[in-house]
């Protein structure tokens, strides 16, 4: 993960903002998705660029990331539930953004005029794996910026509307002419709304923004992984000025489990049986995900390590109606604290028998390599 952004996009610790830019440009059509279909290195790639270039285009966001690496985006306050990333919204938010502009750009469209998309919020959630099996349904505390109710989001006070800015005629950009070349800028006047206030909005003081806690419905689809990240449209912070609000994003964390292990679709079980049950043989019965019991009949002689399938008693998939398979491994215990009479058992039974050979193939086997081993040593 923690690949270097630099690195990514080929460019020096100190390369500027245009050449941050141009690399960035380059690469993403090269390894656009269209141009190499089907191809998940390029996928992969194009995926990295795009994170890299989230951060490095952004003066703010590369400031912290040359202070503290990819921590300055990992976000989230670490174990202990849900915690907010502060700022901590690394590899998506503005990355649609940026294409559109690109592609707008490309085409000589106009760019989408100044007021900015509300930013991505990360919420990181921890759930039991019993939970991730079966899904869950819950709601959660989101602190977040909405649009001003006393406003309604324009930043202007009720009663008076947001004239257009007399600077730009409501483009949002300035171009002045500097020698041969025509440069645009965002506007200093509007900060890019393309509207001015004359009478700011008392609640929000004119950002059109105000802190909220909302409740949000979310929906945990049954067979989600860790590190499943949950999207919820819409539901970031307003845009400023009425611009479109940005995305939440929940991470989902499962918790380890105390007998359950979980790999992919397929779930591992290592049960404890006792030496004389696994040399004589017999049933098991086995806990199962869903909550239900299993039966297992394991054969005279079953091994430490051997595992046993059960077909369907595995994980529930995303998005699909049938299961993983559990497997599980016999963990073969050898008695302790036995009494006078148990190590005598014990001692008659490791007497009983014709060789070794037949009883225990592997020791046996294992002390005739030995032999062998000396043998050809001393000739
Ligand atoms: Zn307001
Ligand atoms: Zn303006």
């Amino acid at each position: 993960m923690a690949k270097d952004y630099y690195e990514i996009l080929g460019v020096s610790k100190s390369a500027g903002k245009d050449e941050i830019k141009k690399a960035y440009r380059q690469l993403a059509k090269q390894y656009h998705p269209d141009r190499n279909p089907d191809d998940e290195e390029a996928e992969q790639k194009f995926k990295e660029i795009g994170e890299a270039y989230e951060v490095l285009g952004d003066e703010e966001k590369r400031a912290a990331y040359d202070r503290f690496g990819h921590a300055a985006f990992e976000g989230g306050a670490g174990g202990g539930g849900a915690g907010f990333g502060a700022g901590g919204m690394g590899g998506f938010g503005g990355f649609a953004d940026i294409f559109d502009e690109m592609f707008g750009d490309m085409m000589g469209g106009r760019r989408r005029g100044g007021a900015q998309r509300g930013a991505d919020l990360r919420y990181d959630m921890e759930i039991t794996l019993e939970e991730a099996f079966t899904g869950k349904d819950t709601t959660i505390q989101v602190p977040t910026s909405v649009n001003c109710s006393t406003c309604q989001g324009s930043g202007a006070k009720p009663g008076t509307s947001p004239s257009t800015c007399e600077m730009c005629g409501g483009d949002g950009r300035i171009r002045a002419q500097q020698g041969f070349f025509s440069i645009e800028r965002t506007c200093p006047n509007c900060g890019g709304a393309g509207k001015q206030i004359e009478n700011p909005c008392p609640t929000c003081h004119g950002t059109g923004r105000e802190q909220q806690e909302r409740t949000l419905q979310v929906n945990i689809p049954a067979g989600v992984e860790d590190g499943t990240r949950i999207r919820l449209a819409g539901e970031g912070e307003a845009g400023s000025r009425g611009a479109p609000p940005g995305d939440l994003y929940i991470f989902l964390g499962i918790k380890p489990h105390d007998i359950f292990h979980r790999e992919g679709p397929n779930i591992l079980c290592k049960m404890p049986v006792p030496m004389s049950t696994a040399a004589l043989g017999g049933q098991l019965e086995v806990p199962v995900i869903d909550g239900t019991k299993a039966r297992i009949n394991i054969p005279e002689g079953t091994q430490n390590g051997q595992r046993f399938r059960l077909r369907g008693k595995g994980m529930s998939v995303l998005r699909r109606k049938d299961r993983g398979d559990m497997f599980v491994e016999i963990e073969v215990e050898v008695p302790r604290n036995l009494t006078k009479r148990q190590k005598e058992l014990l001692r008659e039974f490791a007497g009983e028998g014709e060789t070794d050979k037949q009883h225990h193939p592997q020791s046996a086997g294992f002390l005739s390599r030995i032999k062998e081993f000396f043998e050809d040593l001393t000739e």
